[in-house]
């Protein structure tokens, strides 16, 4: 199953579409990761990937137009961070079948989203509170910007991001945040997603010490394209969390496939 998911993501890469699945392997004597259960992870593009189980496909933040979601499939479930437009995109979600798709999302989302817009149900979350839905554990986290001001573009409550527990595996998706005291104290996770751009989230240098002081096994650089159009230096992120733990693989996948 895995091989053929590989070929064909690798089809969709050369015409441009994601990169293949990332490897959602992490050391088999850590006690989270049983090997009963496959997951695979397809990161998408800029904040958005597909995390496949047996039986369950869920969507966070689709982005950059329905073509890049159609060898998914029907998703199970949404999962949505918060209302900016790279993360809730209605031209993306307009082209994909939501038929059989529960969406979970912070209550700002649900209010701006269009009522063109049906799922087969919807499910608020806010900050703090945990729920499980078709095999998936999810919990909602604060992410914010800092200092907190009353102007700041990412407001704490105003979005989530998720820890998802699947296949036995403790996934953390930062959605767009700075480096918050609450990041820094996650606990047991072994697959993080972590975003850093300028202006709108944090610098590789806030986004490292963060890595570095709650020591997930893994981690993705993700959600690095900056405001005026550059990337994030995502090798030099890489070489700041080995200098400061040993405790954490980074792990880079391109995630911008039209810059090459
Ligand atoms: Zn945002
Ligand atoms: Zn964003």
């Amino acid at each position: 199953m895995k091989y053929a998911l590989v070929i064909l993501s690798t089809l969709f890469f050369a015409c441009g579409a994601p990169a293949e699945p990332v490897d959602a392997e992490v050391s088999a004597d850590t006690p989270s990761a049983p090997e009963t259960e496959e997951l695979t992870i397809h990161p998408v593009l800029h904040g958005s990937l597909v995390l496949e189980q047996e039986g369950t496909k869920v969507f966070v933040d689709p982005y950059g137009g329905p073509e890049l979601y159609e060898p998914f499939g029907q998703p199970n479930v949404v999962l949505i961070t918060h209302p900016h437009g790279d993360h809730l995109n209605e031209e993306t979600l307009k082209g994909i079948d939501l038929s059989k798709a529960e969406l979970i999302a912070p209550q700002a989302v649900v209010d701006k989203m269009s009522q063109e817009i049906t799922f087969a149900k919807v499910t608020v979350v806010g900050n703090g509170e945990t729920l499980s839905t078709k095999g998936v554990k999810v919990n909602a986290v604060p992410m914010y910007n800092l200092p907190e001001t009353e102007d700041s573009r990412h407001p704490k409550g105003w979005g989530n991001g998720y820890i998802l527990t699947m296949s036995g595996r403790r996934i953390y998706i930062s959605g767009d945040t700075e480096d918050t005291e609450e990041m820094r104290k996650l606990k047991d996770i072994d697959v993080a997603f972590v975003c850093m751009n300028l202006p709108y989230t944090m610098g590789i240098d806030q986004a490292a010490s963060a890595v570095a002081e709650f020591k997930p096994r893994v981690v993705y650089p993700y959600h690095y394209r900056n405001g005026d159009g550059t990337l994030s230096d995502v090798e030099q992120f890489k070489v700041m969390v080995n200098e400061k733990t040993g405790g954490t693989e980074v792990r880079l996948v391109n995630w911008y496939p039209e810059k090459g």
